[in-house]
């Protein structure tokens, strides 16, 4: 008998390229959404498929699904800045009551969880690059916090859960992240230069753009979280490429890939936003034998075919 995988969050970026992972490992996929930020179009080709059923849901509310189930993925929650700013509650409500519900979900049905943790869970960090050990730099306050504290609430009840229920659960730390069905419009630094770019507009650098991200090509991180997902490591991972560059270098790869005739516009950084990231990748190096293998350059190609592939009106929405 196939294995049977829910998923969470499985209409958003990451969630519909696990959803088609698991669907190519010959798993029964159950995807849950509530659409809050994702879009049906990334699976609606996985809908004929007899192995993939959706449940529109809200997974903060309680989480009900038939039949029995070997392992859950909890991936819904709004993952880019002005997403979580501007839906701060429903942010914490589906890290914190969302997570709850999946861990009581996993208990019920004895099966094993991996959550979707953030490299926001070290803040604006002190230590670089950032290494699983590190406790994190984070303002609980601040604009951010919604999501960060949300985050750290979510590491903290899966880890009470394993202690305290024996239930078998995964952490992964995952680190920027890009391909591929990200949303156009969704804040984040690749797809607004991106659009900017195919656009004709300025650039937004925020802040003098020193500082630094490091980003990994989505089939690098599905192919990290498989293989966690099977390890037997119950204490957070973090998966990301270490390929470092600041958001000024970054605008120029672009500006160089797309051949777009644009300045640079520099406007005000956002609060809290960190300095610096970078993964330390030693501890999944070791335990997964893994390591991500895509370079920016090649996965920037394929992530702007894919812009370039959307309809004109996307391109101009400006809004969820
Ligand atoms: P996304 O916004 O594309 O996808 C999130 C999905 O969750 C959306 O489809 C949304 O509708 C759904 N969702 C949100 N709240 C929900 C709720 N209460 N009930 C049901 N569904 C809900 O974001 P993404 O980039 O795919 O991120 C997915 C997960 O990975 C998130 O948990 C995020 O925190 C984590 N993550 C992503 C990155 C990244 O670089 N993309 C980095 C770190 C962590
Ligand atoms: N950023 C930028 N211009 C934009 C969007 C983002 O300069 O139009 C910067 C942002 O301030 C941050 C970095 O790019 O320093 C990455 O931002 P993103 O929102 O993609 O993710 P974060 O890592 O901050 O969650």
């Amino acid at each position: 008998m196939a294995k049977r995988v829910l998923i969470t969050g499985a209409a958003g970026f990451l969630g519909s390229h696990l959803c088609d992972r698991f669907i190519a490992e010959g798993y029964d996929v159950l995807a849950m959404d509530n659409l809050i930020t994702g879009d049906l179009r990334n699976i609606e080709h996985l809908f004929p498929l007899k192995n993939f059923t959706f449940y529109n849901h809200d997974v903060s509310n309680y989480v009900y699904v038939p039949g029995e189930l070997d392992y859950i993925l909890h991936f819904a929650s709004p993952a880019s800045p002005i997403d979580y700013l501007k839906i701060p509650i429903q942010t914490l409500k589906v890290g914190s009551l969302g997570t709850h519900n999946l861990l009581g979900l996993a208990k019920a049905k004895s099966a094993r969880i991996l959550v979707a943790s953030t490299s926001e869970v070290y803040g604006d960090p002190e230590m670089h690059p950032q290494k699983e050990s590190y406790w994190g730099h984070v303002n609980p306050i601040g604009p951010r916090g919604v999501y960060d504290e949300a985050k750290r609430f979510q590491e903290a009840i899966t880890m009470a859960y394993h202690r305290f229920h024996g239930l078998e659960t995964r952490i992964v730390r995952i680190f920027n992240t890009y391909g591929p069905r990200m949303r156009l419009n969704d804040g984040r630094v690749l797809p607004a230069f991106i659009g900017q770019a195919l656009r004709g507009e300025d650039f937004t650098v925020f802040g003098d753009g020193s500082q630094t991200r490091s980003f990994c090509y989505v089939d690098d991180l599905v192919e990290g979280i498989y293989r966690l997902l099977l390890s037997d490591y119950a204490e957070p991972v973090n998966i990301g490429n270490p390929d470092e560059i600041t958001i000024r270098e970054f605008a120029d790869e672009i500006i160089e890939l797309t051949g777009a005739k644009t300045k640079v516009d520099y406007k005000d950084l956002p609060h809290d936003d960190p300095k610096k990231r970078r993964p330390d990748i030693t501890l999944a190096r070791k335990l997964l034998n893994w390591e991500p293998k895509v370079s920016r350059n090649k996965g920037l190609k394929i992530t702007l075919d894919y812009f370039k592939s959307l309809d004109r009106e996307d391109l101009y929405k400006k809004d969820h």
